[in-house]
């Protein structure tokens, strides 16, 4: 285990281009090996790998929780943990799973699809059903169509790029088919379907270990608790409420600027490296400054790779009459921008919630509106999915997290539009010089991109590839002391 005791402190030597300048108020310098730039999945999995190793590392958190974008809430819905960020465990033999059951936590399998309902025309139809005949849209060659022949097309596609929907629009297959591809080639993508390419996506898909979107797991315990217990042994070294302002590199050193929000505290980490872990949408909107600036493949790897939107609103409901009439159903989607989930599925005793997930451009449109005319606009779409007459019932209280609208996420997780590949991943991943290191959900690029264990994985790559570099290495950063009082010149504004 790390010899670690916390981080020194040092006067800022005189002239060194790496440190901020500024007027007046203190400036505390922190010095240690390694900072970890973020507290999510990957930065978490970073920190597990350099804590094991005895590395000196600390992990700098705007937010005042680590998880990032998994984000459990326990309070809307007593013995109901509600998932407001990363909903499920995809896939049955992904790392996240070894992290659940390391931390003493269990999982349950979430039956999405056996337990799916399509709606067309306020006609429900459950996904076994498809097959059969008599669901005009629907039947046995719109099921083989939409589970089979067109997921194959679409991984073996060579042609020239198309988005998803013109990719449809040519194959014209029946509309059960079709609703079946975008729920889990676009939607899963928190992506309208003209917005998604087949080719980036389709390589992305031929390296992933596992079929995606058919063995899907819930943690039983939430995605918040799982990263708070992952963290328990180096919590020390983790400052939270600290945003990254700056980020100044050089071949072997690194000065990474914070503050807490308010700027009222200015912190300055000096090391040898920094890994940033920070979601494209935060990448994209340029809010960190890199000095100097990143170099252009870098910069164009971050325009080019997209950014989807979506968020998950969790409606708990009084006086409903939906698992009475259709049954203990796991999700009811229409083809509209939400699909709506009851997390309750296969569970007794539990309060009646349903989580409405709407993704692509209706995501950003609606993270705008008001409270009360997000839910209306939410329950209108809902009801205009079900039968007439269901019952949705009273909305007793709401929960939610508005990625698109967050500050530090920006929107929800990568995807490849028309025209781009996994390769440009693999750009956004590339380390520059032996100082600065990227991970993130953005950076996988064997096919696992968007996902919590994707995340962990980049999270464990950047930290061999920090080790490596500590190796080869030059001198650890400076170990100085102190507070320093600079009146040079005016704050940099950000
Ligand atoms: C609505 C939604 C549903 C999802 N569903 C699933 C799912 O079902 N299954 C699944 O596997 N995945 C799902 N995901 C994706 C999964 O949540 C992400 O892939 C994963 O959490 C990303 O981890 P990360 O470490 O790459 O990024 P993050 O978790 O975003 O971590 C980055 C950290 O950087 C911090 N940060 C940002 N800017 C700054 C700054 N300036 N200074 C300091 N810190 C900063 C952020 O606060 C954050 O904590 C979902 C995501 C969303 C939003």
């Amino acid at each position: 285990m790390s010899s670690f005791s916390g981080s020194a402190h040092s006067r800022r030597p005189p002239g060194n281009p790496l440190l901020p300048r500024r007027v007046g108020g203190a400036l505390t310098e922190h010095s240690t090996d390694v900072v970890i730039l973020g507290a999510g999945a990957s930065g978490l999995a970073c920190a597990e790998a350099l804590y094991a190793a005895g590395v000196r590392f600390e992990v700098l958190e705007a937010r005042d929780r680590v998880g990032g974008r998994a984000l459990t809430d326990y309070a809307l819905a007593p013995g109901l943990p509600l998932e407001i960020g990363a909903q499920m465990v995809h896939g049955r033999h992904v790392v996240t799973h070894r992290w659940i059951r390391e931390a003493g936590m269990t999982v349950r399998p979430w039956p999405v699809s056996q337990r799916a309902l399509f709606s067309m025309n306020r006609r429900l139809c459950r996904v076994p059903w498809l097959a059969l005949p008599g669901y005009p849209g629907f039947g046995f060659r719109a099921y083989w169509a939409g589970a089979h022949t067109l997921p194959h097309r679409l991984r073996t596609s060579s042609g020239p790029d198309l988005s998803l929907s013109d990719f449809l629009d040519r194959e014209a297959p029946p509309v059960g088919a079709r609703r079946i591809v975008e729920l889990l080639h676009a939607h899963v993508y928190a992506a309208d379907p003209d917005e998604i390419g087949i080719q980036g996506p389709g390589e992305e898909e031929r390296r992933a270990a596992e079929e995606f979107g058919y063995r899907n797991f819930r943690l039983d315990g939430g995605y918040s608790e799982l990263f708070r217990r992952r963290s328990r042994p180096y919590q020390g070294r983790i400052r939270l409420g600290t945003r990254v302002r700056a980020i100044r590199y050089r071949e072997d050193a690194v000065t990474v600027e914070t503050d807490d929000g308010a700027r009222l505290s200015t912190d300055v980490y000096r090391a040898r490296a920094a890994v940033v872990t920070f979601p494209l949408g935060v990448l994209k909107a340029g809010s960190v400054e890199f000095d100097p600036p990143l170099p252009e493949p870098k910069q164009s790897a971050i325009r080019r790779i997209a950014f989807g939107q979506g968020y998950a609103l969790q409606l708990r409901l009084s006086g409903t009459d939906l698992k009475d009439r259709f049954g203990d159903f796991s999700l009811v989607w229409a083809g509209g921008p939400t699909t709506f989930h009851r997390p309750g599925v296969g569970r007794h005793n539990v309060p009646e919630v349903v989580s409405a997930f709407t993704v692509g451009r209706a995501a950003a449109a609606r993270a705008r509106l008001s409270p009360d005319e997000r839910v209306q606009a939410t329950l209108a779409e809902f009801s205009e999915a079900l039968p007439a007459g269901a019952t949705i019932g009273q909305v007793a209280a709401t929960s939610v997290q508005l990625w698109p609208q967050d500050p530090f996420a920006q929107g929800a997780y990568s995807f490849l539009p028309v025209g781009v590949g996994p390769e440009e991943r693999q750009v956004l991943a590339a380390p520059l010089g032996t100082s600065l290191f990227f991970a993130g959900e953005a950076t996988e690029w064997h096919g696992e991109s968007a996902t919590i264990h994707g995340a962990i994985a980049t999270g464990l790559r950047a930290a061999s590839e920090v080790q490596a570099a500590l190796r080869r290495g030059t001198a650890p950063a400076d170990t100085a002391v102190g507070t320093v009082e600079s009146r040079s010149e005016p704050d940099r504004a950000k």
